[in-house]
C-alpha cells in the first residue's frame, strides 16, 4: 500500500501554489495525496503569518495533532512557511509542539525531500531555517490542484517594506525568474491543456528590476503571443509601479483578462504615507483613469485596511470617498492586524477594536453595494465562463468569466476545462447564474 500525505495550507494563492510544489516533492518520494489527515503518513502545515488569525489558526491545528502523533509515532509532522521563517518562531514552535518532526522556512522549501529522508533515518527533530533567500530553484514539478488554472511564479520576495507588512522579512528581497524559464513553463502548461495562467509575485509590476531581463509588460506580451486559447491573469500589482505601458499591453491582447487587482489599502494620504505605500490617493485615481482610458470595461478589485494606527474618522471618510470614486468591482476588506517586527507595530495610536469594527462594517456595506451593482450589469448579457468545477449539491457547473465573476450553469455534459457561454439570468453578490447558450 502506498504511503499518504496531507497538506494544510493557510494564506494566499502564493501559498496554495507552494503547497502544490510541496505535493510535487512528496510525490517524488512515492507518497500519494490523501484528504484524511488521520490516515496520512506525512502531514505538512504550510503556514502564513500575514494576519494574526491565520497564525493562531495554524497553532490550533498543529496542537490538535498531538493525540494523533501519540497514537502513531511513525507519522511525520512538518511545519513550514512564513510563520516559521519569522525571527525565533521556529524555536518557539519546537518548544510548544515538541512532537513536530520537521520545521523549515520559506527559503528552503525545496529541501523538504532531504529533510524527510533524514527524519526517516533518525529520531531527532529537524529544525532548519535559512536566513537568506537563495538562488531561484528551477525545474520544480508542482502537483497542480487547480486545473484549468495554473499558478506560475514569476518572482519572489518584496523590496517595498510597507510598514504593516511582514512579507519582506519572511520572503526576502525581490528576485525575478528568467523570462525564458517562465515562457517555457507557460508554453508547456498550455500544451498540457491548462486554460488559465495566473502569474504570481508580491509585486509583479517590478518584475525584472535589477536584471538585464525584460519588463513585466514585455513578459506579458510574450506570454500572450503563445498559441492557443487561454486566459492570463496576474497578481499582485503595486499601484506605484503600475504603468501606462502595462495598460496598453493589457488592452492589446484578448488573452489578458480585463480585470486588475490593484490594492489601494487606504484613501487617506497621511495613512498611505504612514503605511509607506509611496503613492497618494490622487496618484491612485490617476492610474485608474489611465487603465479605464485603455480598457473601459476593466473591472478593478482592491484590498482595504481599516484601523491602521493613527487612522482618524477623517482618514476613514477619505477611504470611503475613494471607494465611491473608483467604484470597485469587489474588495478584500481587513481590520489592521499588528505584526511584530514591522514598523507599524511600534506606532502609537493603535485603534480600539470597537472603532475598527464599526469602520469595517460600514466599509463592507459600501463595497458589497458596489459588488452587487457590478454583478447586475451582466444580467441579460452573454458572458464566457471558463468552467472549473461541478457543484454536486446544486447540480450546477461553475467557473469564472474574465472579469472574475463566478458563473453557475447547468449542462448535460462534463464542462470542466471548457469555455462556455452563458446568458445571465440572475446575479447574487459576486455570483452569476445563467443558461448555457
Ligand atoms: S508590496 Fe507591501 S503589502 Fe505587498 S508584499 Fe510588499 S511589503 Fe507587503
Amino acid at each position: 500500500m502506498s504511503k499518504l500525505f496531507h497538506i494544510v495550507t493557510y494564506g494566499c494563492q502564493m501559498n496554495v501554489h507552494e503547497s502544490e510544489k510541496i505535493a510535487g516533492l512528496l510525490s517524488e518520494l512515492g507518497y500519494d495525496s490523501c484528504d484524511d489527515i488521520e490516515k496520512s503518513d506525512i502531514v505538512v502545515f504550510n503556514t502564513c503569518c500575514i494576519r494574526e488569525n491565520a497564525e493562531n489558526h495554524a497553532y490550533g491545528n498543529i496542537g490538535m495533532l498531538k493525540k494523533l502523533k501519540a497514537a502513531n509515532r511513525d507519522m511525520i509532522i512538518a511545519v513550514g512557511g512564513c510563520l516559521t521563517q519569522q525571527m525565533n518562531k521556529a524555536e518557539n514552535l519546537h518548544e510548544k509542539f515538541p512532537y513536530v518532526d520537521i520545521i523549515f522556512g520559506t527559503h528552503n522549501l525545496s529541501k523538504l525531500k532531504d529533510y524527510i529522508l533524514e527524519k526517516r533515518a533518525s529520531k531527532k527533530p529537524i529544525i532548519r531555517i535559512e536566513e537568506k533567500e537563495g538562488e531561484i530553484v528551477e525545474g520544480e514539478k508542482p502537483l497542480r490542484t487547480s486545473y484549468p488554472n495554473a499558478w506560475v511564479n514569476i518572482m519572489y520576495g518584496c523590496n517595498n517594506f510597507c510598514s504593516y507588512c511582514i512579507v519582506p522579512y519572511v520572503r526576502g528581497r525581490e528576485r525575478s525568474r528568467r523570462s525564458e524559464n517562465i515562457i517555457a513553463e507557460v508554453k508547456s502548461l498550455v500544451a498540457e491543456g491548462y486554460r488559465e495562467i495566473t502569474l504570481l509575485g508580491q509585486n509583479v509590476n517590478s518584475y525584472g528590476n535589477g536584471t538585464d531581463d525584460i519588463t513585466f509588460p514585455e513578459l506579458l506580451e510574450k506570454i500572450a503571443s503563445i498559441d492557443g486559447k487561454f486566459r492570463i491573469r496576474f497578481m499582485t500589482s503595486h499601484p506605484k509601479d503600475f504603468s501606462e505601458e502595462l495598460a496598453r499591453v493589457m488592452a492589446g491582447s484578448d488573452k489578458i483578462c480585463h480585470c486588475l487587482h490593484l490594492p489601494v489599502q487606504s484613501g487617506s494620504d497621511s495613512i498611505l504615507r504612514a503605511m509607506n505605500r509611496r503613492y497618494t490617493s490622487a496618484d491612485y485615481l490617476k492610474k485608474v483613469e489611465i487603465l479605464k482610458k485603455y480598457i473601459p470595461d476593466c473591472e478593478i478589485t482592491t484590498d482595504l485596511i481599516v484601523g491602521f494606527p493613527g487612522e482618524t474618522e477623517e482618514d476613514f471618510r477619505a477611504t470611503c470617498d475613494l471607494v465611491r470614486k473608483v467604484n470597485f468591482s469587489s474588495a478584500f476588506t481587513f481590520v489592521y492586524s499588528r505584526r511584530d517586527g514591522t514598523k507599524a507595530a511600534t506606532m502609537p495610536d493603535q485603534i480600539p477594536e470597537e472603532v475598527s469594527k464599526r469602520r469595517i462594517m460600514e466599509l463592507v456595506d459600501l463595497v458589497n453595494a458596489q459588488t452587487r451593482e457590478h454583478s447586475a450589469r451582466f444580467v441579460g448579457e452573454i458572458t464566457e465562463i471558463l468552467c472549473e468545477d461541478y457543484d454536486a449539491k446544486r447540480g450546477l457547473y461553475l467557473g469564472r468569466n474574465e472579469y472574475g465573476r463566478m458563473g453557475y450553469f447547468a449542462s448535460d455534459t462534463d464542462e470542466r476545462g471548457n469555455f462556455v457561454n452563458i446568458k445571465v439570468t440572475q446575479a447574487n453578490g459576486v455570483s452569476l447564474y445563467g443558461d448555457k447558450v
